[in-house]
């Protein structure tokens, strides 16, 4: 179980709850009155992470994600992949570990605001340059920017990533288009392999 971030990790256990304690914070906020755990509750603690665990049937798609998608970033098979793609973005909308934001100002000659709003790379106007010019100008450029955002360049072993897919299936149940982010990992790295782009 995760402890990024957290003082104290309670789990229930039934009629009592299973404390660990994380940092020295948590460590203070103990009690003496507390029971110590023994080997069977940390056991007991753990089964819910294994009962998830036995729930996943599909397998990762490559080993690694990020060095496939950045050798395969000028692959044809980007536009098979997105060409259903009508940007609307319900993808990062419902996703929760999408974060992308952009910044108006609105207002008059009496006053005005600063609002900041959802925004997400799947949107046309998301890259699109003052001049008019956008470097993402087709889905399947900016759906590829999604995929390598989440798996290459801010992923986990990056020094800025962290998890930015937590498969929870979010987008591939509400995508109007029926695109399925697993699925389209699986096309790219299987075109690899069968030499239509670069393994
Ligand atoms: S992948 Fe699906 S949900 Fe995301 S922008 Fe394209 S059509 Fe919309
Ligand atoms: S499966 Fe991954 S990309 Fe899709 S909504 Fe969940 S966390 Fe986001």
């Amino acid at each position: 179980m995760g402890t990024e971030g957290v003082d104290l990790l309670v789990s229930p256990l039934g009629a009592y709850w299973l404390i660990r304690l994380v940092t020295d914070k948590g460590r203070e906020l103990a009690s003496e009155d507390w029971t110590p755990a023994r080997r069977e509750h940390w056991s007991l603690a753990a089964e819910p992470v294994r009962s998830v665990a036995k729930q996943i049937q599909r397998a990762p798609v490559a080993r690694d994600p990020a060095a496939m998608l950045e050798r395969n970033f000028d692959s044809p098979v980007w536009d098979e992949v997105a060409r259903r793609c009508l940007s609307c973005s319900i993808c990062a909308y419902v996703c929760p570990s999408c974060s992308c934001f952009d910044v108006h100002h609105e207002g008059n000659a009496w006053g005005g605001r600063e609002i900041r709003c959802w925004d997400a790379c799947t949107f046309p106007l998301f890259t699109r340059h003052a001049s008019g010019h956008n470097p993402r100008g087709g889905p399947d450029a900016r759906y590829r920017q999604r995929l390598l955002h989440k798996f290459a360049y801010l992923a986990p072993e990056q020094p800025q990533g962290s998890i930015r897919c937590v498969g929870c299936g979010r987008c591939i149940a509400h995508c109007p288009a029926g695109i399925d982010i697993h699925d389209a990992l699986g096309r790219i790295s299987a075109a690899a392999e069968a030499g239509k782009a670069d393994g």
